[in-house]
């Protein structure tokens, strides 16, 4: 028998065979090295992808638990969008076949509530959601989380990224203490980290991938002539590596409005981050920047400070910081969560010094590469995935994010998938969506109402 055979975990003989029915025999990585816990009761968190095997790993790990016989709400999944709450329902139920009588029942936005308060009446075993709905439940008292022992955040970073913290945060409260606590993510920003300290006792971490250190992160080096031989060596970086997210450092604050000023010039999707931007100008290029409507954020040290923006495919030095220590701590915001990081660092004859201070290991002559060659800047330069829109409601008109998501998304509309980050300031939202369905997204959130109210939505150009 295999080590990563179902067959070596203590498993109901009745899922055991299922399994095998489905044709599940070796497990996935991530299910051999979290079932063990899961099964022995322990809180898991885990770095999983779709694909994975996520979904049976803690699928089998709330089904082996499940009293069939006590019919009350045992296990609440919480995922970011309907269509993943859909795909896990669907999955649960196939693991579950052997077991009689197991109700599974789904709670999601953009549906009507009033079926759903229906189901509820009927009970069920295990409730599969997005938070916005369940929280509607609880409120409504529709739902009782009392009796739950096993408790599931999928895509946990998507769903902060969505702004259902709040509504998590209140779903919690009212389960009981004494329970079980999965969390599932692709990354692990500081969020999820302070999240998993608030939810769960002593969790057994599980990585599949390996995550980095400041050693994993490449550096290259080029030696530039002057400032316009910087500004263009800038581009051909740029447009060789395509990156998706990438942050460009300058030393100061008018330089960053320049070279934000000649990369649009160039046909680049870039924004000035400093401190002479109002609150409402700053929110917004950070929101556009970490949503990927914007591709390129050039900052100085002091603006970037706090920026919370995961998986950047790259840092630039368009000069040299000034200390070894801040060239380490920008250089450490590229490649998180388990992705190798790319630093691309510029210099001139003057700041030769600079880099041959910043690590004994890097020669200032030796190291330096040849830039891309010049024929590149006839390529057109890379357009953002996502585009931002602008709804003119925000908390203190009581929206929230699965009001907009439901709107976008309920009855011909757009795909979950191509809904990205949503974002909730005081007296106004904004949510990435694909750029190749803009139009439908407008039209739906212009049309329908949220809160039933009608808000003025637009696009914010790039
Ligand atoms: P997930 O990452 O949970 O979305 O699962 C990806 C797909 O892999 C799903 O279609 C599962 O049915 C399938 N799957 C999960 N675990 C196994 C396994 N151990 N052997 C074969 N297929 C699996």
């Amino acid at each position: 028998m295999s080590q990563t055979a179902f067959s070596t975990l203590k498993l109901h003989a009745a899922l055991l065979k299922n399994l095998s029915s489905l044709g599940y025999e070796e497990m996935t990585p991530i299910q051999a090295q979290s079932l063990p816990h899961i099964l022995a009761g322990k809180d898991v968190i885990a770095q999983g992808k779709t694909g994975s095997g996520k979904t049976a790993a803690f699928g089998l790990g709330l089904l082996e638990k499940l009293d069939v016989k006590r019919f009350r709400v045992q296990s609440l999944v919480l995922c970011p969008t309907r269509e993943l709450a859909d795909q896990v329902a669907k999955e649960i139920r196939r693991l579950a076949r052997a077991i009689h009588n197991i109700k599974v029942l789904t709670l999601c936005g953009g549906m009507s509530i009033g079926p759903q308060i229906g189901s509820l009446e009927h009970g069920a075993h295990i409730i599969v959601g997005t938070p916005g709905r369940i929280e509607d439940h609880l409120n409504k008292g529709t739902l009782q989380l009392n009796n739950v022992n096993m408790l599931i955040l999928d895509e946990a970073d998507r769903m902060l990224d969505m702004g259902f913290q709040a509504a998590i945060d209140a779903i919690i409260d009212q389960t009981p203490e004494q329970r079980q606590t999965l969390l599932f993510s692709a990354t692990f920003p500081d969020q999820i980290q302070s999240i998993a300290k608030r939810i769960m006792v002593k969790p057994v971490m599980v990585q599949v991938a390996s995550t980095h250190d400041n050693a994993s992160i490449q550096q290259h080096f080029f030696k530039v002539e002057n400032n316009e031989h910087r500004l263009t060596a800038l581009c051909l970086l740029l447009l060789q590596h395509r990156p998706e997210s990438a942050l460009v450092f300058c030393n100061t604050k008018r330089e960053t409005q320049e070279v934000a000023d000649e990369l649009l010039h160039f046909g680049f999707s870039a924004l000035a981050l400093h401190g002479d931007l109002e609150q409402r100008d700053r929110d917004q290029t950070l929101v556009r920047f970490a949503n990927k409507s914007v591709s390129i954020l050039v900052a100085t040290d002091v603006a970037a400070r706090g920026l919370d923006i995961d998986a950047l495919d790259a840092v630039i030095n368009y000069h040299i910081a000034h200390e070894s220590e801040g060239h380490v701590h920008r250089i450490g915001r590229t490649g998180r969560a388990g992705s190798k990081g790319t630093a691309y660092s510029l210099y001139s004859g003057k700041e030769s010094y600079k880099v041959a201070s910043l690590d004994a290991n890097v020669d200032p002559i030796l190291d330096s590469e040849s830039l891309p060659p010049l024929s590149l800047l006839e390529e057109s330069a890379m357009k953002p995935l996502m585009a931002t829109l602008q709804i003119d409601g925000g908390k203190k008109q009581k929206v929230r994010p699965g009001d907009i998501l439901g709107a976008l998304t309920g009855k011909n509309g757009i795909a979950g998938k191509q809904v990205g980050k949503i974002q909730i300031f005081d007296n106004w939202a904004y949510v990435a969506v694909s750029q190749d369905v803009v139009q439908p997204a407008l039209k739906k959130l212009g049309e329908g109402k949220l809160k039933g109210r009608s808000f003025r939505v637009r696009l914010i150009h790039g």
